[in-house]
């Protein structure tokens, strides 16, 4: 029996990520593998730590990649910074908050959560009740971003909080980097995680983390060896710390590393705070499109994610139906709800480079069709002419 090659289709990916990629991205991880102790990928790895700075805002040297998705930023985090005994502050008001309630209890930690509903912001009185209710606790964690329910959350009052507390602070950066402001050192951020296959429009699979000196301190003074052997910065630090005597700790993921290096370069191509406004502007556009249709946000407008668009789902709607009728009929990907927002809303995600008018226009025009041939009476073309009007 032999197998036939797999062949993927072209979709367009408006999800919680994975996002777009550029083909340029695609072009660079076919090039050449190289060994990863070549002094030519050597370079090429201290090139993407000064460009991971950049994206995050931050002088930090220890900022580099993981090589492995996201959840291994979180737990990198998590393993590096806590003790068993120590006691962390967490903010939940969504999925990724419980997961890192369950990083800190594998750590032996003592996790004191500090919820919120899911959909709202996290509330700054409840944050800084809690850090005066424990002024014993090592740090505060919460999600820049929650990618579950669209909602972004004041990163820079947070970590303010824990700052004048004494706290050390933990961020979750998964889908705002590159995606809306985030600014490691203006902000104060001690420990920082995100991810490539989001607004950073690159393939999955790498975290990049960021820590800064009094984070680093504390890793390196533990009392106890980190439970995890793999994401122990101590040994990763090794390998990809100093260009002269770098040492084998893993193989590193070679090309994937080299569509990192040009999805990276895309960035600064394009500049920073350029990349925001894009973010912005096409959430905007989207965003005048769906109210057409008469499809609602869920989130309050000032803490809406541009890059994630959380809305409901209009009453008479089979939408798993709408959902795979899109992915089969249109090849365009998004997501559905999450936990108890399953069944509930679409996350439409504008992320990196599938953040654009082509996108926004085309989902529009898709949804619109679907949701017609539902039997929902809707104005057609008013959606697209809707956002067409906001970038005039
Ligand atoms: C996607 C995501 C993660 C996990 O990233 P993976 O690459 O899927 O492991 C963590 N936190 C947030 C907020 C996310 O959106």
């Amino acid at each position: 029996m032999s197998t036939h090659a797999f062949s993927p289709p072209q979709r367009t990916l408006m999800g919680p990520g994975p996002s777009d990629i550029h083909h340029r991205v695609l072009l660079a991880m076919a090039k050449p593998t190289i060994g990863h102790l070549d002094p030519l990928f050597i370079g090429m790895m201290e090139e993407i730590k000064s460009l991971l700075q950049m994206a995050f805002q931050t002088q930090n040297a220890l900022t580099l990649p993981i090589s492995s998705p996201g959840s291994s930023g979180m737990e990198a985090c998590f393993v590096n910074l806590l003790e068993p005994g120590d006691k962390v502050i967490i903010c939940q008001n969504g999925v990724f908050g419980g997961r890192m309630k369950e990083n800190a209890l594998r750590c032996g930690a003592k996790a004191i959560m500090v919820e919120d509903e899911w959909g709202k912001a996290i509330d700054l009185n409840k944050v800084e009740a809690s850090l005066k209710q424990h002024p014993d606790a090592k740090a505060l964690a919460f999600v820049h971003a929650e990618t579950s329910t669209g909602v972004q959350s004041d990163a820079r009052a947070i970590a303010g909080l824990a700052q004048k507390q004494g706290v050390m602070s933990i961020m979750d950066a998964v889908t705002s980097l590159a995606g809306t402001p985030v600014e490691i050192d203006e902000w104060g951020i001690d420990a920082v995680y995100s991810g490539t296959q989001k607004c950073l429009s690159c393939v999955p699979g790498l975290s990049p983390v960021s820590f800064n000196e009094c984070a680093q301190s504390v890793i390196s003074g533990r009392k106890t060896p980190v439970q995890s052997w793999f994401l122990d910065m101590n040994l990763v630090m090794g390998y990809w710390g100093s260009q002269s005597k770098r040492s084998y700790h893993h193989t590193a993921p070679v090309n994937s590393l080299y569509a990192l290096h040009e999805s990276l370069r895309m960035l600064e191509e394009e500049g920073l705070e350029n990349a925001w406004s894009r973010h912005e502007q096409n959430h905007q556009a989207l965003r005048a499109g769906l109210e057409v249709m008469g499809i609602q946000f869920v989130v309050d407008s000032a803490d809406r994610l541009p890059q994630l668009n959380a809305v409901a789902i209009p009453e008479g709607v089979d939408e798993a139906q709408v959902r795979s009728t899109l992915l089969n009929d249109y090849d365009l990907e998004i997501g559905a709800g999450l936990g108890p927002m399953a069944g509930k809303i679409w996350r439409i995600g504008l992320m990196g480079y599938a953040s654009r008018k082509r996108n926004v226009l085309f989902c529009l025009n898709s949804l619109e069709s679907v949701l017609l041939g539902q039997g929902l009476s809707l104005d057609a073309g008013a959606a697209v002419k809707a956002a067409l009007a906001v970038y005039q």
